[in-house]
């Protein structure tokens, strides 16, 4: 029944997409891009659209989850239209390159925009926007000095005060995988037994709800990407949560992007060279910094300043494709520690 529904939403979206590229004209000529989009829409076309305004090239996208759009990438093979996989998770990236349908990409232009953990060591897949994985916490209930590092939450201190997201959610299946990698899994598996034990109450579909039920003391502490809690703030100044950069004297706070690869099979491939070194450069970096109050992954460009007033912190160096690497183990893990 629900294998039936799935392919019934499965023809639903190629149709869909079939028609989005129809629109735009179904063969791609020069100057034209097709981008395969697991970002929200709303914060992507802006970028895409001063890109088309600068270069005259056309770019089309398909808006879809990753793992959909990937399941087409390799069900179209050669025949794809598409000439860049575009995700917001390192560990989707990972999985698309392993499955042989990203190219690697030597570009002496990334390299030098984009630093080195934030990309795949095989040149296949890149960071442009990076995003921080920490602690919130209620500025009403809680004394930053109580917090620490991500493993102090499954302490006994925080019984009935922690809130999560799913595990569901790819972010924490990343950020799982990289714990994995940094302390190995048994010593993963006591912290995340440690995070259920302290649950306030049921996991959330998203870091927002999560942000509110901190907010209305529902809990007093959880785990969110930063451009969440920017979003609530740059509207509601006085709203009751605060972040805490985590595992300062430790290894750092974990990092993850959004991020894109040239398609196996790509059509325009001197094209979405281009259009990925653009987007390493200075004006899209600061379009992502602003648009989504993310990090730029270029050093050389300056976060919003509501971002940059959550003050500096020490990420975590490891390279990001650890996260896909250790990806299924930790959704094992996280199954047999009972987090839902
Ligand atoms: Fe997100």
């Amino acid at each position: 029944m629900s294998l039936k529904r799935n392919n019934i939403l499965a023809s639903f979206r190629a149709v869909v997409a079939c028609v989005t590229i129809a629109l735009a004209g179904c063969a791609p000529s020069a100057g034209e891009l097709v981008v395969y989009s697991a970002r929200v829409e709303a914060l992507i076309k802006p970028i895409l659209d001063s890109y088309t305004a600068e270069t005259g090239t056309k770019v089309v996208f398909v808006t879809d989850d990753a793992g959909p759009l990937i399941e087409r990438l390799n069900a179209e093979g050669a025949n794809t239209p598409a000439d860049i996989l575009l995700t917001v998770d390192a560990g989707e990236l990972w999985f698309a390159a392993e499955r042989g349908l990203l190219k690697p990409l030597d570009s002496p232009v990334l390299a030098a925009n984009i630093p080195a953990n934030l990309r795949d060591p095989g040149n296949r897949w890149f960071g442009f926007s990076l995003r921080a994985r920490t602690i919130a916490y209620s500025s009403a209930r809680v004394d930053p000095a109580a917090l620490s590092s991500y493993a102090d939450l499954a302490d006994p201190r925080w019984h009935g005060k922690l809130c999560l997201r799913t595990s569901k959610q790819i972010y924490n299946q990343s950020l799982v995988a990289m714990l994995i990698a940094e302390f190995g899994e048994a010593r993963t598996e006591e912290i995340v037994r440690g995070w259920v034990a302290n649950l306030a109450t049921d996991v959330f579909s998203s870091d927002v709800k999560l942000l509110e039920a901190i907010a209305a003391g529902q809990c007093d502490v959880g785990l969110v990407n930063t451009y969440y809690y920017g979003r609530i703030v740059r509207e509601q100044p006085e709203f009751p949560v605060k972040l805490f950069w985590a595992d300062q004297s430790g290894s750092g706070v974990h990092v993850n992007v959004s991020g894109a690869g040239v398609t196996a099979h790509a059509r325009h491939s001197a094209e979405a060279r281009k259009f990925l070194e653009w987007l390493s450069g200075p004006e899209a970096q600061g379009m992502f910094a602003q648009s989504n109050l993310e990090f730029p992954v270029s050093p050389a460009v300056a976060a919003d300043p509501l971002v940059a007033s959550w003050g500096p912190f020490k990420q975590n160096p490891i390279n990001i494709a650890k996260a896909g690497e250790l990806q299924a183990d930790a959704v094992r893990l996280m199954d047999r520690a009972g987090y839902r």
